[in-house]
């Protein structure tokens, strides 16, 4: 069955873009006559509050979006996460890495290393603890050896489907980029150093586990999307198909942000927008 999921962080309100990807999603799915499921990403323990999950549901509600079955919280699923992290390492693809944020700063703007590469976690990690041995005791992030992962594809060539989001609306099937993967996505981390395990593994696992066929989600996330395809190949999970959506701009046409509370639903509801306006903004009317 078409299963689609919205999948908010709920650490801030939920803005313009965050609407058109759940009203996208929702659409594709009730069209499809299938599910639409709603995933709490709330992993970042130290940014989520409960008043952003009962405003995520007010928003939706009055987006006119309901959901099927019981909204799943990543934080109730960390053992999950832990098993499919536990059968990387014993794979021999991962390694611990005690770098803070300002160690991994510092190292990718040595002179040495040229211009900073931006990944889908921010600068691509520079593989300073991938040969050393990390002292016991300390926190310590689990990354992923990219190299050694690509390795165990061999020959193999991975792909994935993406749906009408080229720039003519077309379909088709993008091939991994070896290359890309290294250098543009680096060794990413699959658990955080405060041990709460990381997006791009929890993702993977609940996309397969929530058995979600549609993946639609914005472009930003269009990076993330081939290390996605190579932990599904590890870890044997489903892949399913993905749609990542133009990006909804503010009037000045920049990018909207979380923190931007002028273009918050929530905001906009209070200014009197009602959803006919919203679809209209949206261009979804
Ligand atoms: N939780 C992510 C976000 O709010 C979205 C994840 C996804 O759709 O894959 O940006
Ligand atoms: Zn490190």
């Amino acid at each position: 069955m078409h299963t689609e999921r919205f999948a908010p962080s709920p650490t801030g309100e939920l803005h313009l873009g965050h609407a058109f990807s759940a009203l996208t999603g929702w659409r594709r799915a009730r069209v499809a006559g299938g599910q639409f499921l709603v995933r709490m990403e709330d992993l970042d323990q130290g940014r989520v509050r409960s008043e952003f999950v009962d405003q995520i549901y007010e928003d939706l509600t009055w987006l006119g979006v309901d959901w099927d079955g019981e909204v799943v919280f990543q934080s109730a699923r960390y053992d999950a996460y832990r098993s499919a992290l536990d059968r990387l390492t014993a794979m021999d693809l991962t390694y611990s890495c005690t770098c803070t944020r300002r160690d991994i700063a510092e190292a990718v703007s040595a002179p040495q290393e040229g211009a900073v590469q931006a990944g889908p976690d921010g600068p691509v990690y520079p593989g300073t603890c991938r040969d050393r041995a990390v002292r016991p005791g300390i926190p310590a992030a689990i990354r992923l050896d990219i190299r050694k992962a690509l390795d165990c594809l061999g020959a193999m060539a991975l792909d994935f489907e993406e749906t009408g989001s080229g720039p003519h609306g077309e379909t088709g099937r993008i091939e991994l980029d070896r290359d890309n993967l290294i250098h543009g996505t680096g060794d990413v981390a699959l658990a955080r150093r405060d041990d709460a395990p990381a997006y791009h593994l929890a993702v993977v696992v609940d996309d397969a586990w929530q058995e979600i066929t549609h993946v639609t989600r914005g472009r930003d996330l269009f990076s993330a999307t081939p290390v996605h395809r190579l932990l599904q190949h590890l870890l044997r999970l489903s892949v399913p198909v993905y749609h990542h959506h133009r990006l909804i701009r503010d009037d000045a046409g920049k990018r909207l942000a979380k923190r931007d509370h002028a273009h918050s639903l929530a905001a906009l509801r209070d200014a009197g927008w009602q959803p006919g306006d919203l679809l209209r903004r949206l261009g979804l009317d």
